[in-house]
């Protein structure tokens, strides 16, 4: 399909070395845990499951904002 993704900067990927998260730096990161990484641009972000789905779910919501606006038009 010719057309581009809207959310190819998102992915879960595996902690390598101990770290913080992103969104807040009293979230810790352990070595083994899941997390959510977004790039920007040149930057990528490493964001705690909590955070994450806070993303995830303001990102849905917009998504499907944008799904009701184009339908409705
Ligand atoms: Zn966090």
């Amino acid at each position: 399909m010719a057309t581009k993704s809207l959310v190819k900067s998102a992915q879960i990927t595996v902690v390598g070395a101990a770290h913080n998260c992103k969104a807040n730096k009293r979230h810790r990161l352990k070595k083994g845990d899941i997390r959510l990484t977004v790039k920007e641009g040149q930057s990528t972000s490493h964001y705690c499951v909590c955070c994450g789905l806070k993303i995830l779910d303001r990102s849905i919501k917009k998504l499907t904002s944008l799904q009701t606006d184009i339908k409705d038009s």
